[in-house]
């Protein structure tokens, strides 16, 4: 975004809210905060694919920023991290004491190891500086107001089955993910930030389904004619993911609470406004 616009004040808004424009992560910012929610990363592969470069530095020196932030002003900070420190996993239901079987050189890699160091940094100044760190794992997320062309697989195929195209499962099919509300998640993170525990901890859903599944239940909500086509995948793509979450259930009293049967009609419901596909059309 446009650097000019930083310290814009939305004082119409709320009194309490400033949006502060600024331009990137990667640069250092000078604000007072009590609490720091680091979320700064395209997670989309599409999005953090299509400059690596960027990705990692957004994870490394971006991470290094807020972390400078917090020790200045002595705020405390959650990183959202990723499932994807887990990699392809060897290990299932994945736990947090699982070290991951990721590939160093990928083309996922800026994404997967640039969250592991944001990791490492975060618990480097937690050891040396004494910063109020938490770390949240996060398995994949989905919901209402997710950009229509984000290229994530529950919005590809809700867009797909609205705009009667091929729902496109990339092969082998059998691969799973584990889907979580975005309501449950933004509990979860709060929950984190707010409790005593530095994690990581996983923030999930463990409902598992293959993407066959997932495209046979979307297809079955949206659009019983809709076809169904197998394409190719990219590499690395892991081959199954789910979320233990022991760890959250006890320390912090969360689990999620929306089914994917139950948040698939809200996340359609949104998608048919901004597509403008109204209902029995
Ligand atoms: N930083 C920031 N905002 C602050 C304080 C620091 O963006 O309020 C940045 C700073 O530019 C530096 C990074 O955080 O690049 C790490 O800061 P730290 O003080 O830990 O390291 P140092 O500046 O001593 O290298
Ligand atoms: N996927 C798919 N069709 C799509 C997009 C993704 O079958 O149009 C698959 C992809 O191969 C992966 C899973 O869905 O196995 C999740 O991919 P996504 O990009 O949503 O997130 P990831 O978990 O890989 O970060």
């Amino acid at each position: 975004m446009a650097r000019g616009n930083a310290l814009q004040k939305s004082s119409d808004i709320d009194s309490r809210f400033l949006f502060l424009s600024c331009s990137d992560v990667t640069e250092p910012l000078l604000v007072e905060v009590d609490q720091i929610y680091h979320l700064a990363c395209p997670a989309s592969p599409i999005f953090y694919k299509y400059n690596p470069v960027k990705t990692i530095k957004t994870n490394v020196i971006g991470t290094l920023n807020m972390l400078g932030l917090a020790k200045r002003v002595g705020a405390r900070i959650l990183l959202t991290s990723t499932s994807e420190v887990y990699g392809d996993p060897l290990i299932h239901p994945q736990e947090e004491s699982y070290w991951g079987n990721v590939n160093p050189i990928g083309v996922r890699s800026c994404y997967d190891e640039g969250k592991r160091v944001a990791e490492t940094l975060m618990f480097d100044y937690h050891r040396q500086h004494g910063i109020e760190i938490r770390i949240a794992r996060i398995f994949n997320t989905y919901g209402p107001r997710m950009n229509i062309d984000d290229g994530r697989v529950v919005s590809n195929f809700i867009a797909q089955a609205l705009r009667n195209e091929p729902l496109t499962v990339q092969a082998p099919g059998t691969q799973t993910r584990s889907f979580c509300y975005v309501s449950d998640m933004v509990d979860g993170l709060i929950k984190l930030m707010e409790g005593e525990n530095t994690g990581p901890i996983n923030i999930g859903n463990p409902g598992e389904f293959t993407m066959i599944e997932l495209a046979e239940n979307v297809k079955e909500l949206i659009n019983p004619k809709v076809e169904i086509k197998m394409v190719e995948n990219t590499p690395d793509d892991p081959r199954q993911r789910k979320p233990d979450i022991s760890k959250a259930r006890e320390l912090l009293k969360w689990e999620p609470k929306i089914k994917l049967k139950d948040g698939l009609p809200l996340m359609e419901e949104d998608f048919r406004l901004r597509l403008g596909v109204p209902r029995n059309n």
